[in-house]
């Protein structure tokens, strides 16, 4: 799949939008903790500012649900792009208003115009129609450069595509390297190939799931969304996470697993607490000895001998979704050594999912993973074999 590139672009003195993922996490102190999705746009803001362009940068943080609020305002994200590339950066005050087309109407090349967060408008996430129009009609060039949101068919992602030509849009560089990376790992995975897949809920990943099962050879499941299935199991799992609409599908993946061949690991052990609380009374029982009203919020001990036990082989490592609550301590210490252990290894490992990606860099070990995608849902969707809606209409057409 040959992607729009940016290159062929005739950027010169032009006005450019760069739709970037800047959805970072924050720490309790409203600190952005991980800036690796803004430092991977550095390469086509760079670009574009070689190429004289005045630059409209747009992105989305967190989910206002079309408000404005306060917290989740791009200024953060302003700050921290000044203090990377050493420029100005204008702040729009909204994404379409007065405001953001009075600044964006005066920009000179060289400038940079941060617009605030586009899912403030209501219309972003629907891919409204009118929102689309107001937001190409601020450049001439449209680029997408946010990998982490192109599974979604939102108006600055999907809809604005339709207001350029060819010859006016494309994909950013981490846009392009991120495709070509999944692209080579779906078509050539070198075996064993293992999944590695938490986070909190199955509903999010399920349909992922079925979709890797034919092309993994390991699952690895952790976090919340392992309870669902020790519950189908038959499992007593307490006052655990659990989506009990969702307990046939997981016998369906479990079902469908044996089929297939597939090996899938459940954790044999968790860190059971009281209460979700840093300072809830713990303890170490199996997945069969979850008392009532307690609740799992990591893998144990025995569950993380276990996966590196069967991880030992595998040459390729997939890891989306942490093995716990790895934002409290306590709770950290399933995810830290699946982390080392996957770091550790001579596999090809490849991260997904904000998340994750927040987690190995937490713990130091993000140089030491072979990839970090920047698209958790993303890299997921594309591993199923989808064409995301954001990448669709950036795809160069055969003649
Ligand atoms: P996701 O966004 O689905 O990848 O989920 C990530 C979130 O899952 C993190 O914020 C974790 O704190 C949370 N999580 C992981 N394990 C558990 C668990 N056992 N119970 C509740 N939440 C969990």
């Amino acid at each position: 799949m040959e992607l729009l590139n940016i290159k062929s672009l005739e950027l010169a003195n032009k006005k450019v939008f760069i739709r970037c993922d800047f959805n970072v996490p924050m720490d309790e102190f409203g600190n952005i903790s991980d800036d690796r999705r803004i430092r991977s746009a550095i390469s086509t803001i760079n670009y574009c500012l070689d190429q004289d362009c005045s630059i409209i940068l747009a992105s989305h943080l967190g989910r206002p649900k079309g408000e404005v609020v306060e917290k989740y305002s791009l200024a953060p994200v302003a700050r921290r792009l000044h203090h990377i590339l050493k420029r100005e950066i204008i702040l729009a005050n909204d994404v379409v208003g007065n405001d953001a087309i009075n600044k964006t109407s005066s920009l000179k090349a060289g400038d940079i115009l941060l617009l605030e967060n586009l899912r403030y408008e209501a219309g972003e996430t629907t891919n409204d129609e009118e929102l689309s129009k107001k937001l190409a009609s601020m450049a001439d060039c449209y680029i997408n450069d946010a990998f982490g949101v192109c599974h979604r068919a939102h108006a600055s992602v999907a809809g604005v595509t339709k207001f350029f030509d060819d010859s006016s849009k494309a994909a950013g560089f981490l846009l392009q390297k991120e495709i070509q990376f999944f692209g080579k790992l779906i078509s050539n995975p070198v075996r064993p190939f293992a999944a590695i897949i938490g986070g909190s809920k199955v509903s999010g990943k399920l349909e992922a799931l079925i979709n890797l099962l034919p092309k993994v050879d390991k699952i690895f499941i952790g976090g919340g969304m392992a309870f669902t299935f020790l519950k189908q199991m038959g499992y007593n799992i307490g006052a655990s996470l659990v989506e009990n609409d969702l307990l046939e599908d997981a016998q369906h993946v479990m079902d469908e697993a044996k089929k297939l061949g597939v090996k899938f690991y459940l954790p044999v052990d968790v860190i059971a607490a009281e209460k979700f609380a840093e300072d809830a009374v713990s303890k170490i029982v199996t997945s069969q000895e979850i008392p009532d009203n307690w609740m799992g919020l990591d893998i144990g001990p025995a569950t993380v001998r276990l996966y590196r036990e069967a991880l030992n082989d595998v040459q390729t490592v997939l890891w989306n979704g942490p093995m716990g609550v790895y934002e409290m301590d306590k709770f950290a210490r399933g995810s830290l050594k699946i982390a080392h252990f996957v770091a550790d290894s001579y596999a090809t490992t490849v991260v997904g999912g904000g998340d994750t990606a927040d987690l190995v860099q937490r713990i130091g070990v993000d140089d030491e993973m072979s990839f970090i995608s920047t698209g958790g849902g993303a890299s997921l969707e594309l591993l199923e074999g989808k064409i995301l809606p954001g990448v669709a209409p950036l795809i160069v057409q055969e003649v």
